[in-house]
């Protein structure tokens, strides 16, 4: 009798002790979760289309996405206390990609346009550029916009050099747009003499020619003047008023002009 007394005794000690540590294990659980799921750990996913330079580009020595764009929008993360991590996505696939919640923030040299601002919703203006005309720098015929009666021009897919390109075509001026993917491929395209001209972004062509696409030219005025934004989800607004304040506080300390430097970008690229 006495023995199974004790043995009852035992068994609910271990019982009381086993309860004891699941309890503790239980807790400390919860509180990891909460960490995770808290605001302090979420990092934001932002996206680039990354042959573009000096604005986002692959560096070759060590194969991460860098430039102007990554650089400002890293010093607004730490401005405004958000973690974010850099991924490479077709340009075409950036839009998308942000309506179906697969990326937060597009950081793209993406112009600010009235039709993009009805499917997401941008930050205030964070560089001024514009479109250019490249065409081979044998060419004598293309001088500017004017002679492009008959021409093959060569884009990139979902830009405003494309709609540029295919308005001139609906105008039955140019004779075919050919899309790539790629800011590369239509540089080396056009090099090649595959198509006789090119519109693109006027600091990204001039940064292709001054890094080794020497056989090419820029000719006549720019096509257009145009301004960069950071892109987020429509609706986003607690996140779009953190980018907001943040590239005001970059242009404020004196970041903001470091990184024109870095990149040899003008400083009427700054829209102040
Ligand atoms: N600024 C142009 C646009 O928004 C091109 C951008 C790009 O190719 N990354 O369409």
């Amino acid at each position: 009798m006495k023995q199974k007394r004790k043995l009852g005794q035992i068994v609910l000690a271990v019982l009381l002790v086993l309860g004891l540590v699941f309890t503790v294990v239980a807790c400390g659980k919860t509180e990891s979760n909460e960490n995770v799921t808290g605001n302090e750990e979420v990092v934001y996913k932002v996206a680039c289309e990354p042959t573009f330079p000096p604005f986002e580009y692959k560096d070759i020595e060590t194969d991460e996405i860098t430039g102007f764009d990554i650089d400002l929008i890293k010093a607004i993360a730490e401005e405004s206390g958000l973690k974010v991590e850099i991924q490479g996505l077709g340009f075409d696939a950036l839009t998308p990609a942000l309506q179906a919640g697969t990326i937060d923030i597009i950081a793209s040299g993406m112009t600010i346009d009235e039709e993009r601002s009805k499917q997401v919703d941008f930050t205030e203006p964070y560089i001024n550029s514009g479109l250019a005309l490249a065409v081979a720098k044998t060419n004598e015929t293309i001088k500017s916009e004017k002679d492009l009666q008959g021409t093959k021009v060569a884009v990139q897919i979902g830009t405003t050099g494309a709609k540029k390109a295919n308005a001139l075509k609906e105008a039955g001026i140019v004779k075919q747009v050919k899309t790539y993917d790629t800011i590369d491929v239509l540089m080396a395209e056009l090099a090649k003499g595959t198509v006789d001209a090119v519109i693109n972004d006027l600091p990204v062509t001039q940064e292709f020619i001054k890094k080794g696409h020497s056989e090419i030219k820029i000719v006549g005025e720019p096509m257009d003047s145009e301004q960069y934004g950071f892109a987020v989800a429509k609706g986003k607004t607690e996140l779009l008023q953190k980018l907001n304040d943040g590239l005001e506080k970059v242009m404020e300390s004196g970041k903001y002009a470091e990184l024109l430097e870095k990149y040899a970008l003008p400083e009427n690229a700054w829209p102040k």
